[in-house]
């Protein structure tokens, strides 16, 4: 008997899980696919979280997460954006994916559309799939540095568009959006009764000099930031996030708090309190070790002469296997077979990325170039 929902039926397995499952088993693999920082999460914070057991902070807090922390991130925001976010527009999430699955959810009639970019994370369409809605890609080129521009999103919207997500910096681009382009954004958004829902959880992660924010005062009104204390502190286990959204949204946010996780995890809400409080060397020092590990894919492929998109941030890279002339899903399993080394097939993030493969480097130095050279040389035999 089939139980199953046909929207969940219909969910097709993200790539990169395909290749991470195809790995198990295959000795000595090199994992370049999975996005997740290779860095312990530092002491501190984990002393923070040890700390709230022994106190016994171990219950269910608020449905939004507890006061001092939604004190803690609004005061947060209001420096790192330059923008006034008050506690109340707070939300404690388990990291920037139940922000943005909760976000969805709470906004979305049947039917409604979402315009999610192409290539973008995979969960993106998932999400909106899940929450019932319709996820319409608008197109993001190499060409122009994969840079969200309202001449290529505003012939996607329809009277059914409710949201536009954004991604800066991107996955699996690594694009960091332009001061411009934001404001050409928000603009759109402006006009067409959009909300904006704005995935920055790389925020921290650049290789320029900062990232233009979508949460700002002219926008505030019609924007949730999504924010993650995964890849910044090397916590992606904790399952620890959250979002600001216009203060009649958030509420209503919390309530789907209730109905799916009650809270973020009272321990993780301890460490994010440590987390935020934390001496910035810390993040420094990894951003630094992630800004050497790029150039070490920059000069490996740049020696093979293969083509690649350097990113401005995050920790991903997309490199061209077009010259090859094999499908990104294809390249990757036999990369894997016959060279043990796992990386995200371009296909997975939408049909602008068929032709690549997503390297994420986030790994140790000389494990990532010996990846990328096998890598390299398979690409150039074929
Ligand atoms: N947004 C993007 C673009 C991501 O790549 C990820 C994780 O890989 C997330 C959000 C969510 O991460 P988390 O739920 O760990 O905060």
């Amino acid at each position: 008997m089939a139980f199953t929902a046909k929207r969940i039926r219909d969910l097709k397995q993200a790539g990169i899980r395909v290749l991470f499952d195809a790995a198990q088993g295959i000795e000595d693999v090199i994992h370049l696919e999975i996005g997740k920082p290779d860095f312990p999460t530092p002491a501190p914070i984990c002393e923070a979280a040890i700390e709230a057991i022994r106190q016994g902070r171990t219950t269910y807090t608020p449905n939004a997460g507890v006061q001092e922390l939604r004190r803690d991130l609004a005061a947060h925001l209001t420096t790192s954006k330059g923008v006034a976010v008050s506690p109340r527009e707070i939300v404690v999430t388990t990291g920037g994916m139940g922000a943005l699955a909760t976000t969805l959810e709470a906004i979305l009639e049947p039917g409604d559309e979402v315009l999610v970019p192409n290539p973008g994370w995979p969960n993106y369409a998932m999400q909106t799939i899940c929450a019932g809605g319709t996820a319409v890609t608008y197109d993001l080129s190499a060409d122009t540095g994969y840079q969200p521009e309202r001449r290529c999103i505003e012939p996607r919207i329809t009277d059914r568009t409710k949201a536009l997500l954004v991604n800066s910096p991107a996955n699996p681009t690594g694009a960091v959006i332009s001061a411009e382009n934001v404001a050409g954004l928000v603009d759109l958004a402006r006009q067409h009764n959009l909300l904006i829902v704005s995935d920055e959880c790389y925020e921290d992660i650049l290789y320029v000099d900062s990232c233009p924010s979508f949460l700002r005062e002219d926008s505030r009104a019609f924007t949730v930031g999504i924010y993650s204390f995964s890849k910044t502190y090397a916590m992606t286990g904790w399952r620890i996030g959250y979002l600001a959204a216009p203060p009649e949204l958030a509420p209503q946010i919390t309530k789907l708090q209730e109905v799916y996780v009650a809270c973020a995890s009272s321990v993780s809400q301890a460490a994010a309190r440590a987390a935020l409080a934390l001496d910035r060397r810390h993040v420094r020092e990894m951003v630094q070790a992630y800004a050497r590990r790029r150039e070490i894919v920059r000069e490996e492929l740049q020696a093979a002469g293969i083509r690649h998109f350097l990113p401005q941030g995050a920790f991903y890279c997309l490199v061209d296997i077009g010259a090859t002339g094999t499908d990104s899903m294809a390249f990757a399993l036999e990369l894997l077979k016959t060279r043990h080394v796992a990386v995200a097939p371009g296909e997975t993030f939408g049909r602008n990325a068929a032709r690549t493969v997503r390297i994420c480097f986030a790994t140790g130095d000389e494990t990532l170039r010996e990846g990328v050279r096998r890598l390299a040389a398979f690409a150039k035999r074929k």
